[in-house]
């Protein structure tokens, strides 16, 4: 019936799920897997939840399905063989061993590089070259982030990921190039080539095309990050818009018409078309809440907070000594006293002082140079709670919502529907 089809699929860090979208935006079908302690760090457990997501869509939506893209954890890569073959391990997102080389990647690498740290898709590289035994090492062809490897799994094109994945990387999204200290690397040879996230790869693998039942036609377009797909997801549209996560960190996303970056802050900016998109994260966030009081009760303690009275407390709530953003101070010492005997003061305070943070953090971005921030949608376990919405909204002075849809899956099938035009 023409109905134009595309599928998101997310693979983040506890499972994997699809979302397929009609081009009026409606969800049409989801398919979801977990992964066990196995997968998460297999590839060939994703592969084989890749196939399951897909085949467990409806015959119906398979038939008419139109365009794939995957989004991957951030960082997490592969080290293939020519045939796309991995032969390592996977490096996951969170694994920091390429710290190791890190003093050494100070010296070539420009200040601010989204590369330079520990955990960074390049320092990983650089640990395998100088990690691997020469056997494989000599067959290294390929080093493929998590999202370029499985999208790879259906079009079977070597060698290809996006910007947003290639940042940590160190590739230039700003010239659209590498930069030639990173040519100059050992590891140069590795390099992917770099697509524009939603532009078109290739179709589908006609024994795909038959196995799953899907057209012959479906187009599979460049991925992104979780992290980003989850922005996508958001509605956020507009330079001003932002999306705050307040999820066990705090993490702030703002759209910009232009690139603000502070290496002592840890403030880069992903590009999105002609926009780019600021980001910061503290250390702040629900892991204090949770260090005081289960979820259970959260939603219960704060609808008895009287927003009427102002908060007298100066808290800057977090798990431990540190942070990063907005303030850059390795022992950044929490503030939690004084402590009242009512826990709906101290969740009050909590609260506030996670929203004053919230608010300091957007000023600081358009201090680099990002614009005041107009509107900002929510995502994560705090987003649900309206009366930390109503007194974030004060401390912002803008507008707060929900975001329209948080799963990264479904970002990720808007990108495959609209490609690169999103936000141009
Ligand atoms: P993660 O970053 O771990 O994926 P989630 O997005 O699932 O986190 O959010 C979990 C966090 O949300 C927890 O730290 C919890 O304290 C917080 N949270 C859950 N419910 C509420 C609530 N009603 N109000 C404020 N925070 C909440």
């Amino acid at each position: 019936n023409g109905l134009v089809v595309s599928l998101g699929i997310d693979f983040g860090t506890s499972g994997a799920r699809a979302i397929a979208l009609s081009s009026t935006g409606q969800i049409l079908a989801q398919t979801q897997q977990a992964f066990d302690s196995k997968s998460a760090a297999d590839p060939q457990g994703w592969q084989q939840v890749l196939w399951q997501l897909l085949a467990d869509l409806p015959q119906d939506v398979r038939q008419q399905l139109q365009g794939i893209a995957i989004n991957g954890t951030s960082a997490t890569v592969l080290l293939c063989d020519r045939a796309g073959n991995p032969l390592t391990a996977p490096l996951l997102y969170n694994d920091a061993r390429g710290g190791v080389g890190l003093d050494e990647l100070e010296n070539i690498a420009p200040e601010g590089s989204p590369a330079l740290s520990a955990t960074s898709s390049l320092a990983k590289a650089l640990w395998w070259q100088r990690h691997l035994p020469a056997e494989p090492l000599s067959q290294a062809r390929y080093l493929l982030h998590q999202a370029d490897w499985l999208s790879a799994q259906l079009h079977s094109q070597w060698g290809i990921s996006d910007y947003h994945n290639a940042l940590k990387l160190g590739y230039d999204v700003a010239e659209r190039r590498y930069p030639d200290w990173l040519l100059a690397l050992p590891i140069a040879n590795w390099l992917p080539t770099v697509k524009v996230p939603g532009s078109k790869i290739a179709p589908i693998l006609p024994e795909i095309s038959r196995r799953l039942d899907l057209p012959a036609t479906c187009q599979v377009y460049a991925g992104t990050t979780d992290s980003i797909a989850a922005f996508l997801a958001s509605g956020a549209q507009r330079p001003g818009e932002a999306v705050t996560s307040l999820g066990s960190t705090l993490v702030l996303k703002l759209l910009s018409p232009c690139p603000v970056n502070d290496s002592a802050t840890g403030v880069y900016s992903h590009r999105l078309g002609d926009l780019w998109l600021a980001g910061g994260a503290s250390n702040s966030g629900g892991a204090v809440l949770k260090q005081f009081f289960p979820d259970s009760q959260l939603s219960h303690l704060s609808q008895q907070i009287d927003l009427s009275q102002p908060c007298p407390y100066d808290y800057y709530p977090l798990p431990q000594p540190g942070e990063r953003f907005p303030v850059n101070d390795p022992a950044y010492a929490p503030r939690l006293t004084p402590r009242p005997d009512s826990d709906v003061a101290f969740l009050y305070g909590l609260l506030d002082g996670i929203a004053r943070i919230e608010a300091t953090g957007y000023r600081l971005l358009q201090r680099l140079g990002a614009p005041a921030v107009q509107r900002v949608y929510t995502a994560g376990g705090g987003a649900q709670n309206w009366v930390w919405q109503e007194l974030r909204s004060r401390h912002l002075r803008v507008p707060v919502c929900p975001a329209g849809a948080t799963e990264a899956a479904y970002g990720t099938a808007r990108l495959a529907q609209s490609g690169d035009s999103l936000y141009l």
